[in-house]
């Protein structure tokens, strides 16, 4: 007989985060672990995340079965996160969630990480109907449902918002993640220097940006300081803008956050400050769940518990609007 409150248990592995959440059909939390590869210099190196996956998966899934108090046979069902993402990293987790399903013999489902984000975000601050400005290393989007997809309204023509401050935190001596630094430095800048403002149609671009700063810095004329605010006021200027645009666009009332930047208090600040003047509702979910985490997995994978097609495979270059919604929004 089928059970009407399924437990799911989800896997994230998409970039540096191994991640396991355990969640039932009725949105209850059981368990959200996660672990992080990082490293002082450089990017990601898919290699390192790679192995640093295979290290920890085993470990973090006992713990979060342990801190759910359940044991791998009261799982119902496993999801996975299959794409976009680094493919040595993705297959890491489909294998372990392979084995898993097997073991026990549950359903298996691939879902797309983008699209947990904005589920979860609405799962945890009871938005109805958002647009979700995604705002992470690798990903820079504005999504929003509209004509049966989850759309991608505006993103970065470059690189990911997340990457673009944490690799000028590097140059200015700051160490990885940059992001936390950046923040936590530029309240003690004042003075605004003005950057370039890139923002084309609804999409933002950030190498210019990058560039022009690295230049400033290397001239030794400004402080660290007043840099590190001028590069927030403005790249989150240009986020909060092709944000307001995509909810005018679509007609919708609610803006939600996720990705690690959306952690930044002068980011949420800056949306609250536009959602109020608009009339609209701001919603920032945990910062558990603004970061990589495998709960957005398996609430995903509760969703689209009935996926049609049987697709068990990786797909690093996975675009949101390839998801065929099937799913009750
Ligand atoms: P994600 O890829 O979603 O796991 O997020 C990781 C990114 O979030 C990294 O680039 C971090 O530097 C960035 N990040 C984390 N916390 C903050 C913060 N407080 N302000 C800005 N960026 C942040
Ligand atoms: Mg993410």
């Amino acid at each position: 007989m089928r059970k009407n409150n399924l437990i799911c248990l989800g896997i994230e592995s998409t970039a540096h985060t191994f991640g396991c959440g355990i969640i039932d059909s009725k949105g209850k939390i059981y368990a959200n672990v996660t672990d992080a590869y990082t490293t002082e210099k450089g990017g990601i190196h898919p290699t390192e995340a790679k192995k640093h996956h295979e290290n920890v998966k085993d470990k973090v899934i006992q713990k979060a079965l342990n801190i759910a108090n359940l044991k791998l046979k009261d799982i119902d069902m496993v999801s996975f996160s299959q794409g976009p993402g680094i493919a040595p990293c993705l297959l890491v987790g489909m294998r372990k969630a392979k084995e898993l399903s097997k073991e026990i013999n549950v359903p298996l489902v691939g879902v797309n990480h983008c699209i947990a984000h904005l589920e979860i975000g609405k799962l945890m601050t009871k938005a109805k109907d958002p647009v979700l400005l995604y705002a992470s290393g690798a990903n820079t989007q504005v999504i929003a449902y509209d004509g049966g997809k989850y759309r991608v309204f505006g993103e970065t023509l470059d690189q990911g918002v997340g990457n673009f401050i944490d690799h000028f935190a590097r140059y200015i001596g700051l160490g990885f993640p940059g992001g936390p630094k950046i923040e936590k430095i530029a309240l003690n800048g004042s003075k605004y220097i003005e950057l370039p403002y890139v923002v084309k149609g609804m999409d933002v671009s950030f190498s210019g940006i990058l560039t022009n700063l690295k230049q400033k810095f290397d001239s030794g004329k400004f402080s660290k300081e007043d840099l590190a605010h001028s590069l927030q006021e403005t790249i989150f200027a240009m986020l909060v803008e092709v944000s307001e645009r995509a909810m005018a666009h679509c007609g919708k009332e609610e803006l939600v956050l996720g990705g690690g930047v959306a952690c930044n208090k002068r980011l949420q600040e800056m949306c609250r400050i536009m959602c109020r003047e608009r009339g609209a509702k701001f919603f920032v979910p945990p910062n558990e769940v603004l970061v990589d985490n495998g709960l957005m997995i398996g609430w995903l994978g509760i969703l689209q518990q009935n996926k049609k097609e049987k697709d068990i495979d990786i797909h690093p270059y996975e675009r949101t609007d390839d998801i065929v919604v099937e799913w009750e929004r």
